[in-house]
């Protein structure tokens, strides 16, 4: 079995209002099935989420928090005005932010953003990942599914790797459940985080640094589905144990 993975070339720095499935269309032939993965950086900037942290008045809450951090009050205000939930305070600054997503101070990002500004990740990443989508099939022709990512560490672990955030026409999960093992065992629990998978490999080639590589294109795997969302990905309330014991650790 063989997949491709390249990079897009000579994407320039991306601007509020830039029109990214243009800027890909132009410098790389696509084709049917491709997966298309997009660092949420470019499409915050697209989408105009940069911020200062002079706009920002701090309330008593982000004072508090800061002091523990040694940090500025603004952005950890900027970090609470993104979060639905505050899961842990001190060591680290660990938010569900409003669309579901668990991660570090809300994924608001200062690297490879202009001086003095701070990149939020996009409000609705699937919404992103939808416009993208269908901007890039609508000029070529050709099936794709989008990925939008982010650079998240994970909880056992040191290390970071490259995430899921939304997806355009991919289901994030591939369910095993049902299927047979090598010995006629019916898996019963495997559900595979493609999604993150895909992520994870498109982040080898665009790196966390000056290297300018924003989209990778995967080729040679066949994931297009008519549906999908990252919601799929996250855990019901219900069932989210973890959250449950950051909860009770949070009132120790
Ligand atoms: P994140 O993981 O979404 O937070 O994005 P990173 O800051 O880790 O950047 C991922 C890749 O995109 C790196 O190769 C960066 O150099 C590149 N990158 C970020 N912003 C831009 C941009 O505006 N233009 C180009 N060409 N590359 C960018
Ligand atoms: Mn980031
Ligand atoms: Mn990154």
């Amino acid at each position: 079995m063989k997949m491709q993975a390249f990079t897009v070339e000579n994407i320039p720095l991306i601007k509020e209002r830039d029109n990214i499935a243009s800027i890909i269309c132009e410098r790389t032939s696509i084709e049917d099935n491709d997966i298309i993965v997009i660092a949420s950086t470019i499409v915050s900037k697209a989408e105009g989420r940069m911020f200062r942290l002079e706009d920002i008045t701090a309330g008593e809450d982000a004072k508090r928090i800061a002091d523990k951090h040694g940090i500025d009050a603004r952005f950890v205000q900027a970090v609470l005005d993104r979060s639905h939930e505050v899961l842990v305070e001190f060591p680290i600054l660990l938010v569900e932010t409003d669309n579901g997503h668990v991660c570090i101070k809300a994924g608001i990002d200062e690297s490879n953003v202009d001086k003095g500004y701070m990149a939020d990740l996009p409000t609705d990443p699937d919404q992103s990942a939808k416009n993208i989508g269908e901007g890039i099939e609508h000029q070529t022709g050709k099936k794709v599914s989008i990925i939008v990512t982010d650079t998240n560490g994970r909880s056992f672990k040191i290390g970071q790797t490259g995430i899921a955030i939304g997806v355009y026409k991919i289901h994030p999960i591939k369910n095993w459940k049902g299927q047979k093992d090598l010995f006629g065992n019916i898996l019963e629990i495997t559900e595979e985080a493609i999604a993150d998978e895909i992520a994870g490999a498109a982040n080898l080639l665009m790196g966390e640094g000056d290297g300018g590589y924003p989209v990778v294109i995967l080729r040679g795997l066949e994931f297009r589905s008519e549906e999908g969302s990252i919601r799929e990905m996250y855990r019901s309330k219900r069932e989210d144990i973890i959250k449950k014991g950051l909860r009770c650790l949070s009132k120790v």
